[in-house]
């Protein structure tokens, strides 16, 4: 599983709403490889999606920290490559309550897309409605920036894939439809999706999001090499996860005879 990452010297630390923050070195590299893209904009583009980046995150985490803090532990924050961590003090009791703590961080995100994209058809600070960029290409850039990162990074973490909080809801639920059997069935679930994920990100890279994919609609994001490689990645967390399990399940079976 995630486990959290050992410290080193150049961490950043800070406190946010009473919330111990911890910023990885690891971290800004990961920000800064997401925004290779802008490389041929200009340099302030990266700056600008480095802090994007870096606030959505932030957002992020907080959602599952305040709601561990509402259900009574507090909870530190860790931002690490490619994602971030919401530790609590203690585990929280209640499948339902575990469920909403998954939910909160997808949750900030969406709150904060819709936020972003009100104030500006209220005040028109980065765009007005026929499409002016009211505050320059910087605004304009920032703006599209925070709707977009906190749209797809709340989407992807609620894909049921482990450790992602989608998969920590479907191993919830499937816990609460088959008992103990449910841990095993969302990972097998987790990996099912994340290879089906691997094969629509290389389909998409192969045939350059050609003719081949004139059926999938518009607003779905295209697969790359990124994502190919995230998800075997996690595909392969999902599968050693299973063998280890099988491991457990053979070598600790304490249930009486008639159960097996
Ligand atoms: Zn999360």
């Amino acid at each position: 599983m995630l486990v959290e990452p050992e410290r080193t010297a150049y961490d950043l630390r800070f406190r946010l709403l009473g919330f111990p923050i911890r910023i990885h070195p690891l971290f800004w590299l990961g920000a800064a490889l997401l925004g290779a893209f802008t490389l041929n904009m200009g340099f302030q583009y990266l700056l600008i999606w480095m802090a994007v980046v870096l606030v959505s995150l932030l957002v992020h985490e907080l959602g599952h920290a305040v709601m561990f803090r509402w259900f009574g532990t507090n909870a530190a924050i860790v931002l690490y490559v490619f994602g971030g961590l919401a530790i609590p003090q203690a585990f929280v009791a209640g499948r339902w309550r575990r469920i909403l703590i998954s939910l909160a961080g997808p949750l900030a995100g969406f709150l904060l897309c819709a936020g972003v994209y009100v104030s500006n058809r209220q005040f028109h600070w980065a765009s007005n409605p026929e499409g002016f960029l009211t505050g320059g290409r910087e605004v304009g850039f920032f703006y599209l920036a925070l709707l977009w990162v906190n749209l797809y990074w709340g989407i992807l973490n609620l894909l049921p894939v482990f450790p992602l909080d989608g998969g920590q809801v479907s191993r919830e639920l499937c816990g609460l439809v088959w008992g103990p059997r449910g841990t095993r069935i969302a990972l097998q679930i987790s990996l099912a999706v994340a290879v089906a994920l691997v094969a629509y990100s290389l389909l998409c890279v192969l045939t350059a999001n050609g003719p081949a994919l004139a059926v999938v609609p518009w607003w779905l994001p295209r697969g790359t090499i990124f994502t190919a490689i995230l998800f075997g990645l996690l595909a392969y967390t999902s599968y050693q996860l299973l063998q280890q399990l099988r491991w457990t399940d053979s070598s600790w079976d304490d249930r009486v005879p008639w159960e097996r």
